[in-house]
């Protein structure tokens, strides 16, 4: 099992050891013995950075993945086991943070709608939420959407991150009811660079809500 840093700390630098790399045929593989590497899953893309040894050796971090509860680094180029120094692409992990974290509050203010995120995918050009109905389930628009959001970004709420005693990590803004989560989050929402778009359909009693942020580097669209 691999010690998930990203869980308990923001920073994006730190040591660890690498235990392995093999090889095969999607690349160098590597497991540390604890990542600061958000792996992709939870609807988020993974982060991606650098590590790099003592003698000065690096290689860039191109996906990371969990598989069977070890989180896999793939890299360009191989690197011995030992002692590396982590380095997480910081516009990367902010990127993918801010539309999480406009998503995880976009289910906020479906809840307040009656109805329940059921499904979450974050990723930049394809950001969707899906909601089912429940028995008090109201109209939500999506000007109704941008204008909630624009006035909670304004507010700048503030992340909130527990772990219950089951070991249960919960994450909610400001006031707004917390959701469990393993994603990579703003520590405000005022750190939202732009507005965010939104589109809103219920389609087979289901709502689907698609979002993207307008001022976004990336390449984000409607
Ligand atoms: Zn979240």
């Amino acid at each position: 099992m691999t010690k998930r840093l990203y869980m308990t700390t923001s920073e994006l630098t730190g040591t660890a050891q690498i235990i392995r790399c093999d090889a095969d045929e999607t690349g160098y593989i590597a497991e540390l013995d604890a990542t600061l590497f958000h792996p992709q899953g939870g609807g988020q893309p993974s982060d991606l950075g650098e590590l790099e040894n003592e003698p000065g050796a690096k290689a860039t971090v191109l996906q990371v993945k969990e598989v069977d509860g070890v989180i896999l680094h793939w890299l360009d180029v191989p690197l011995p086991p030992g002692t590396v120094m982590m380095r997480v692409n910081q516009a990367v992990r902010q990127h993918h943070a801010a539309l999480h974290s406009v998503g995880h509050v976009i289910g906020n203010i479906g809840q307040q709608y009656g109805w329940k995120p059921v499904k979450a995918h974050h990723w930049p050009d394809e950001c969707r939420i899906e909601f089912m109905p429940e028995s008090n389930c109201s109209e939500l628009e999506a000007a109704e959407i941008e204008k909630t959001l624009s006035d909670l970004i304004a507010q700048g709420l503030t992340s909130k991150i527990y772990t219950d005693e089951k070991g249960f990590r919960w994450v909610g803004f400001g006031e707004l009811s917390p959701w469990p989560c393993g994603g990579t989050h703003l520590k405000s929402l005022s750190e939202v660079n732009g507005k965010v778009l939104a589109t809103a359909k219920v389609k087979k009693s289901k709502l689907i809500v698609k979002y993207s942020i307008e001022a976004s580097n990336i390449g984000e669209k409607e």
